[in-house]
């Protein structure tokens, strides 16, 4: 900056001082290493595109001056998600000043550049499916979840014969209203059963993963009530945290600020059975394919709307 100023006001016959701790051209602070990039469509902000156009008369004036190459044309590639910072940037800086570019897919940069090795699409599109740990990642997004924690138990059966897959289906039960609980039979883990949205209100980080004695006895009431003949000992424990929405809907859409991100919070307590067709329904909306679900009553703005 220092010597360009100097020698601007020397062309404007200006008596010129310039002082230097040490003596440039030196490798000592910003200005070394041999080469700098210079760049049309700015990303940063399209407030710099004219000033980068002057720059570039300015160089090229300069190599004309001085009889030295200083810059050398090689065009420019911007690579990166679409919407993120870089390709977004750049194509708005080229827009608002009319710059003419491309827009090449992963594909025809490999084919036009074979130094080059994008990923197809792992920059591309994001889906953001990160259970309990979801607000942490999108906070912009203030989404109303709740993280509630569940104790499941697997206990061994005491008439075993009752509990093989063939003589208990899954069951829910509704114990009392609002107030359900649930269970599995015997795959050789024991027979499992757990109470559904009756836990604590956690966080991710917070959650208590041992399950008390006080909480077993609760359980056992349960099985002494409604499964009597699964009421032996107790052979594992375990903790896991739903997700919940006010509506214990999904939220499965696009994040509204970044149209290539997609928030995936199928929870509640009722995803799971779910993740091998919702799998298949963000598929089909991240590759533009025909939708085989209408994903619209899972879409974030309907908690605005309440
Ligand atoms: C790795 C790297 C890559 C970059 N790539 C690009 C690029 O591709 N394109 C681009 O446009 N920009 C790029 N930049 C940024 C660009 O190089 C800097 O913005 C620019 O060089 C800054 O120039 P400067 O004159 O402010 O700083 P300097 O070049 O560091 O000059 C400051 C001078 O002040 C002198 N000085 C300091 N204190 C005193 C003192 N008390 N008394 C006397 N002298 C003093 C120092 O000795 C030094 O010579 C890059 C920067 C880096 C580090």
């Amino acid at each position: 900056m220092g010597t360009s100023t100097a020698y601007q006001l020397a062309l404007r016959g200006q008596a010129v001082l310039g002082i230097d701790q040490f003596s440039p051209p030196h490798s000592f602070g910003s200005s070394h290493g041999k080469s700098r990039i210079i760049r049309e469509t700015y990303f940063e902000d399209p407030l710099y595109v004219p000033f980068v156009k002057r720059a570039y008369n300015g160089w090229a004036e300069l190599q004309a001056r001085s009889g030295k190459r200083v810059l050398t044309r090689t065009g420019g590639l911007m690579i990166g998600a679409p919407d993120g910072a870089v390709v977004s940037g750049a194509r708005a800086s080229a827009v608002e000043h009319r710059l003419p570019y491309e827009e090449l897919s992963a594909g025809e940069l490999r084919d036009r550049f074979p130094a080059l090795r994008p990923p197809d699409d792992a920059a591309a599109r994001l889906v953001i499916s990160a259970g309990p740990w979801m607000g942490d990642l999108v906070p912009e997004l203030a989404l109303p979840l709740e993280i509630e924690r569940n104790a499941v138990y697997w206990f061994d059966p005491l008439k075993a014969a009752e509990f093989t897959p063939d003589k208990l289906p899954v069951f829910i039960h509704e114990y009392a209203p609002g107030r359900t609980w649930y269970g599995f039979a015997n795959f050789g883990d024991g027979v499992k059963v757990a109470l559904h949205h009756q836990g604590e209100l956690t966080t991710a980080q917070a959650v208590r993963r041992a399950v008390s004695d006080s909480e077993v006895a609760g359980v056992r009431g349960l099985l002494k009530a409604f499964l009597p003949d699964a009421n032996g000992a107790l052979r594992a424990t375990s903790v896991c945290l739903y997700t919940n929405t006010p509506d214990e809907n999904f939220i499965l859409d696009v994040h509204p600020e970044h149209p290539a991100v997609f928030i995936a919070s199928p929870c509640s307590g009722h995803g799971f059975k779910f993740s091998i067709a919702i799998g298949e329904a963000i598929a089909d909306v991240l590759m533009g394919e025909r939708r085989r679900f209408d994903l619209s009553p899972f879409r974030i703005e309907r908690f605005a709307e309440a």
